[in-house]
């Protein structure tokens, strides 16, 4: 239901955790968050309250620097920890809003491919035939743009790749996806309201868009994976 991205130079947690209170609002059932730590992905998840997952946090703290954190709102699996977001494989963790309508017939397809799934979500499918593109080996921008073209519905979503400690994938169709632009830092959210306390510079992706961000700035393409540009403006939220 909500997402927020960090590619920041502080402990990414803690600022997460504040994005997702502030898209609370939305409503959710369940929330969870996943970092880079020395290039691995490292995930806390909790059904019910942001207050849950931030108990989660400070018993098994997060560390990175990079991460995305996910709200929930169930459409696909029950509203518990295993069908929280990030979902994740070795390679890839990624938050998805929205709905894959065509999950299952990946899933199946994946599943014969080797790959074991662990939650009842539309979502983990996307994660896992990102995964395979990787393990085949496809770049991260390849294998998410390989990807995009088998999904039919609806969706915001960002990712982060094991051992690319500077790199965050965002996309988007029919859900919204907003870039933030910091000082040496880059920022993806569902709305400038997540992002407020980080920047108020954003720019908004448009229908099929997908974005690959770095620290240093961001790169933006159609849904034909042609690179366009998308204004940049100061936003009125404040934080
Ligand atoms: N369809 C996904 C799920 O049920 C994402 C729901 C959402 O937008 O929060 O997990």
């Amino acid at each position: 239901c909500g997402i927020i991205g960090i590619v920041g130079v502080h402990p990414a947690a803690p600022l997460l955790l504040e994005g997702l209170k502030r898209l609370e609002y939305r409503g959710y059932d369940s929330a969870g968050m996943a970092t880079l730590v020395d290039g691995r992905i490292d995930r806390r998840r909790a059904e019910g309250k942001i207050v849950n997952l931030e108990g989660v946090v400070a018993d098994q703290p997060l560390a990175g620097t990079i991460g995305i954190g996910h709200t929930r709102w169930a459409t696909h699996g029950v509203p518990n920890e295993a069908n929280a977001h990030p979902h994740a494989t070795d390679r890839v963790a990624l938050v998805h809003n929205g709905i894959i309508e065509n999950f299952a017939e990946l899933r199946d397809e994946l599943r014969r491919l080797g790959h074991a799934f662990e939650s009842e979500t539309d979502t983990e499918a996307v994660a896992h035939l990102v995964s395979h593109h990787l393990a085949a080996g496809l770049s991260p921008e390849q294998a998410v743009a390989r990807t995009l073209k088998r999904l039919h519905g609806a969706f915001a979503f960002a990712m982060v790749f094991a051992g690319h400690d500077d790199l965050m994938i965002g996309a988007r169709r029919g859900s919204a996806l907003a870039v933030g632009y910091g000082d040496g830092e880059m920022y993806l959210g569902s709305d400038a309201l997540a992002l407020a306390p980080l920047t108020r510079r954003i720019s908004y992706l448009e229908e099929g868009d997908w974005v690959v961000i770095r620290r240093g700035g961001a790169s933006v393409f159609d849904a034909e994976d042609r690179p366009v540009e998308r204004a940049v403006r100061e936003t009125a939220v404040s934080g």
